[in-house]
């Protein structure tokens, strides 16, 4: 599902925020990234999400290589990655439908498909009940959800998550990593960027460590 060959990123200060990287994670895995503040996490997301290109070496994800990927068609490539942030980055100003809701909007699908597709997407998270509040009236853990529903509801093939258990406490973190296993028990494959090493050790799941920008280990 994703390939890196190889790939350097050196940003235009001429920090170097990944050296010589190669892995590859498989259709279905689900995968812990990690490594200390600055090793190089964000920039790994970033460049799997078309929002940086590699200055050498190559990202493939689902058989696609980025760096081929024309302009036109970045929009409808992120489409088939779903994303989850730490601080789940929802907009307070509209229920917790229309803010799952958002990406089917853009990319301009019908009223009956997004209906139906929220509400799926709002079950799973075990929210189906609050479509009709503000985000700002829920718990940080249903926020959080509430965010992970928004990232699937595309039905993306490939889950990524930066630090998604960044605010909550061991247990509510327990639950979003219970999340993160159904979609993976569908088929999506899952990335998830931590440091939160108790967490990473309560999984028994591949962990991938970056540091300095260069891939220790993964195993
Ligand atoms: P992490 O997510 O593990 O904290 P990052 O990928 O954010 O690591 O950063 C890796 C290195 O690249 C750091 O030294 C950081 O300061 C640098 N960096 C990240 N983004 C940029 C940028 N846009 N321009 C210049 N340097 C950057
Ligand atoms: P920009 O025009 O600023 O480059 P982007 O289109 O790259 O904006 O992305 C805007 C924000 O939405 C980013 O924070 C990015 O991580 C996020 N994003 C991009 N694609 C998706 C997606 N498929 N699902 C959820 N969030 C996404």
């Amino acid at each position: 599902m994703i390939t890196f060959e190889q790939v350097t990123k050196r940003y235009e200060t001429g920090q170097e925020a990944l050296a010589n990287v190669s892995f590859q994670v498989d259709r279905g895995q689900m995968v812990f990234l990690t490594g200390h503040s600055g090793a190089g996490k964000s920039t790994l997301l970033k460049l799997i999400m078309r929002m940086e290109t590699p200055t050498s070496g190559r990202v493939q994800v689902a058989g696609q290589n980025l760096t081929q990927l024309h302009k036109k068609d970045i929009p409808f490539y992120r489409r088939h990655i779903g994303v989850v942030f730490q601080n789940h980055q929802l907009l307070f100003d509209r229920t917790v439908f229309e803010n799952v809701a958002l990406p089917m909007r853009i990319s301009g699908q019908s009223e009956v498909e997004i209906g139906k597709r929220v509400r799926a997407a709002l079950d799973k998270v075990g929210l189906l009940h609050k479509e009709k509040s503000n985000p700002v009236s829920l718990s940080t853990g249903e926020q959080q959800r509430v965010g992970i529903a928004r990232a699937v509801v595309n039905k993306p093939a490939l889950l990524l998550a930066d630090e998604p258990t960044g605010n909550l406490d061991p247990e509510l973190s327990q639950e979003i990593m219970n999340l993160f296993r159904d979609f993976q028990q569908v088929g999506v494959t899952v990335l998830i960027a931590s440091h939160d090493h108790e967490l990473i050790q309560s999984m028994a799941l591949p962990v991938m460590t970056l540091a300095d920008g260069q891939l220790v280990s993964f195993g």
